[in-house]
């Protein structure tokens, strides 16, 4: 069992919060440049319902990136592995989260995986539901049941900042509906309301690290013994994690902490310890390839310290 207390912790974000001056905080989405570079902070959730946390645990951050991995979870829910898999391959890139290059030099043209921009605006275009409205309604009960938090909303800030400013992620729907990777019937407008909507869903670290937890326990809700995720789905999103999570610098972090985590340009990792523990982590500091570079020394420590690398 990792860290005991609390102030273990805190000593712990402590010395990771240094490293925080030597990142930068995204802001090409204009409204997360708002947030504080030297922020940091963590919570642990054990399955015997547990937390421990570090750091200003209340602040709020929007889940950017890491909304992937939970959109993927209810689209393998509602259209299956086979459909899911026509659309989106299961290879990481090495290029940025939302490089187009592969899709043109790579035939035929599919994304090589869900948790870069290109694979998760078709996994977003397949969740289920008529209207947007339906469908991000759909996506939010599903997180406020992952983090037992029905006050989970998306942040129509930092929602309607991305959704104006998001040229890059239109150019790459416009590409994949020409090949037939979105649907024809897309309305890519909506596409994009919807997936900006997504990726501003707004929680804290402790809700963050309750779902890392229910990916922890083969998508099983240990307080209530609920099978939320199916365990087969919980399995290929952790894959997902460990193969593509950290952006191209997945390789390295496995190597170095070994945890399944997943990252996003907001400053959040959420990490699940499998069997273990859910890790939830803001710091909006941000190194060259995009992660929390604070969050990642924080992660490297515990991982040292504690042995939690899986492999
Ligand atoms: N909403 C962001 C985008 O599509 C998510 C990117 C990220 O967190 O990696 O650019």
């Amino acid at each position: 069992m990792p860290c005991q207390s609390s102030d273990e912790l805190k000593a712990l974000v402590e010395e990771a919060r240094n490293c925080t001056k030597n990142g930068k905080v995204a802001d090409y989405i204009p409204a997360l440049g708002k947030a504080r570079e030297d922020d940091l902070s963590i919570a642990i959730h054990y399955p015997d319902g547990r937390c421990l946390s570090a750091g200003d645990i209340e602040k709020k951050i929007t889940l950017q990136s890491i909304s992937k991995v939970i959109s993927l979870a209810l689209v393998l829910m509602d259209r299956g592995q086979d459909d899911v898999f026509k659309h989106v391959g299961m290879e990481p890139t090495g290029d940025p989260f939302n490089s187009i290059v592969k899709l043109e030099t790579m035939a035929p043209t599919k994304p090589l995986n869900p948790l870069i921009n290109a694979g998760a605006l078709v996994v977003t275009h397949m969740i289920n539901g008529d209207t947007v409205k339906e469908r991000i309604q759909r996506l939010l009960v599903f997180v406020q049941e992952l983090t037992k938090d029905a006050t989970i909303r998306y942040c129509e800030e930092v929602a309607r900042s991305e959704f104006e400013t998001s040229y890059l992620n239109r150019a790459l729907c416009y590409f994949l509906k020409q090949h037939k990777m979105i649907a024809e019937n897309t309305d890519i407008e909506q596409l994009m309301e919807l997936y900006t909507m997504q990726c501003a869903i707004e929680m804290n670290c402790l809700n963050l690290a309750r779902i890392g937890l229910v990916f922890a326990m083969d998508g099983i809700d240990p307080q209530s013994g609920k099978q939320i995720i199916p365990a087969d789905i919980a399995r290929i999103c952790k894959t997902f994690m460990v193969t593509c999570g950290m952006y191209n610098a997945s390789g390295e972090f496995a190597i170095k902490i070994g945890i399944p985590a997943k990252s996003g340009v907001s400053g959040g990792i959420m990490g699940a310890v499998p069997g273990k523990f859910g890790i939830g982590i803001f710091g909006p500091a941000l190194d060259e390839k995009g992660n929390s570079i604070a969050g990642i020394k924080l992660l490297e420590l515990l991982s040292k310290n504690y042995k939690l690398s899986m492999f």
